[in-house]
């Protein structure tokens, strides 16, 4: 068998390693072995990537260098990855998962770029042009913008997870559709122009600068609770072009990886727009987030009522069902597991324990399922938000941990809200609504919540942890 088959038989694999750890990582069970499948996956790619003629090229006529430095970045980039992954909180993830976006399409830029730069070099030497319309022209084009539109868009939805404050206000520039199609059709002419002339390294930078810009503007108006769409898209646009770039360099491998990473964020985007109930336009085009926000003293002033454990613990004594709403206070105060205990001394009592997930708690799509997996809860008692809604008027207490926007009842009510049609989790509808929170400061989407204010429901100020604990404790007295 030729060297050239051994790589090819090498991606194949790793391909199917990506296929199956994707199947893998649709479970919570059986994630992490995905997890490592894929890691195996990725690389035997890049093991093989190695053995490429190119490669094989340099190394007979510069010596080992050339896999000097591929072993260096190798471990330079290794040890960044691993650094994070340590350093990194749970909580940071979703910002962790943004960077990596933008750096996947940061590279796949820089190396349709590096590509072109060798091309015109080689047809300078022999005198002749590139040929215009090209596979290689045309993957070039959608590669440099697709990665700079990528890396850069990941950039604003890093800052605005990050909860920066130069990003915590979105972008609401009446004349911004303007300047985004000004930029759209900038990028339309440029790509004509790289694919009429791939000589000229000039017009990719360029389409790569206005791509750049695009990315950002495009990002800068997406507020609050839309951002869970925004960051399946740019996970999406990060998969094209690495797609786009296996056509550049002609890698099997990374058109493959990079078309399952592109066709998965997009099927992820309609499920989140769906749970959203917004159509992707209207999240790109519309600006949610931008509308008016009701003054908090108007919601709040005089209506809050505050329990202390005990108070809640006599009301948890009675019910017969309750429903626990986790969010993204629980994930930040790390209270999963105090979570499975006061369960279990719920359950002890003979109370019928369920958890409500929504789509969108947390910063990532399945944070929810994720933390509470990690505390060993049954799976089987995670409910999403369609399957329990119609059960809160028959629940005695929903106990909403460290949840906000998407317990949110002004987006039922409040067609002015910023969440207006958002579908929420309906606790508002259960007897005793229990709210875990530190204060009354607002959720991810800045807006007041009247549920705070409702007539049944009862404050715990404090921190998800130790507010779960201390009821725990008060229910077992
Ligand atoms: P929210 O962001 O709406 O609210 C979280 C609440 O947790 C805050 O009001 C905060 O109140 C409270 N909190 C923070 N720390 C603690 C703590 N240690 N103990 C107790 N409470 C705490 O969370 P939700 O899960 O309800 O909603 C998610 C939001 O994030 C939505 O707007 C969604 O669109 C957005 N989003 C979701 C993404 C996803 O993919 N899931 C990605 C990006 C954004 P206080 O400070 O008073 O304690």
């Amino acid at each position: 068998m030729s060297s050239q088959a051994w790589i090819n038989l090498a991606y194949l694999t790793a391909s199917m390693l990506f296929i199956v750890a994707f199947k893998l990582m649709t479970g919570p069970r059986t994630a992490v072995k995905g997890n490592y499948l894929g890691a195996a996956g990725m690389a035997i790619a890049i093991l093989a990537a190695c053995f490429e003629k190119p490669v094989m090229q340099s190394v007979a006529a510069q010596g080992a260098w050339p896999l000097v430095m591929l072993g260096l970045a190798g471990v330079i980039g290794g040890v960044i990855g691993a650094v994070m992954a340590i350093k990194y909180p749970m909580t940071g993830m979703p910002q962790m998962v943004a960077l990596l976006n933008g750096f996947g399409g940061a590279a796949s830029t820089l190396v349709a770029g590096a590509e072109l730069w060798n091309a015109t070099a080689a047809a300078k030497a022999a005198s002749a042009p590139l040929p215009a319309w090209t596979q290689f022209a045309i993957a070039t084009a959608l590669t440099g913008l697709i990665g700079a539109v990528t890396f850069w868009g990941s950039l604003v939805a890093f800052g605005k997870l990050e909860e920066l404050p130069q990003f915590k206000k979105a972008w609401t520039d009446p004349n911004r559709h303007w300047i985004n199609l000004g930029l759209a059709v900038t990028t339309l002419l440029l790509i004509w122009g790289v694919c009429a002339n791939p000589s000229s390294n000039l017009l990719f930078w360029l389409l790569v600068i206005v791509g750049s810009a695009l990315g950002c503007t495009l990002t800068m108006p997406i507020g609050g609770a839309d951002m869970p769409v925004v960051i399946c898209l740019l996970n999406s646009y990060s998969g094209l072009a690495a797609a786009a770039a296996g056509f550049v360099i002609d890698n099997s491998v990374l058109v493959i990886a990079g078309s399952l990473v592109g066709a998965s964020g997009l099927i992820l985007t309609a499920i989140m727009c769906q749970a959203m109930n917004r159509s992707l336009a209207g999240v790109l085009f519309g600006g949610l987030g931008t509308t008016a926000v009701a003054n908090a003293d108007d919601v709040y002033a005089g209506k809050v009522k505050s329990a202390s454990a005990e108070e809640i613990a006599m009301v948890l004594e009675g019910a017969e069902r309750v429903v626990i709403v986790p969010g993204y206070g629980l994930a930040v105060a790390q209270a999963q597991h105090a979570v499975r205990e006061l369960a279990n001394a719920l359950e002890k009592r003979g109370t019928t324990v369920e958890y409500a997930i929504h789509p969108v708690a947390g910063r990532m799509p399945g944070h929810m399922n994720v933390l509470l997996a990690e505390a060993d809860i049954p799976y089987e008692k995670l409910r999403e938000m369609d399957d329990i809604n119609p059960t809160f008027p028959e629940t005695d207490v929903a106990i909403v941990i460290g949840a906000n926007d998407v317990v949110n009842p002004a987006a039922r009510t409040d067609p002015k809200s910023p969440i207006a049609g958002m579908p929420i989790l309906d606790v508002d509808k259960a007897k005793t609504v229990v709210v875990v929170k530190r204060s009354l400061s607002p959720g991810f989407a800045g807006i007041p919540n009247p549920l705070f204010a409702a007539d049944n429901t009862l404050m715990y100020f404090a921190d998800g942890k130790k507010a779960i604990l201390d009821l725990t404790a008060a229910l077992s007295k």
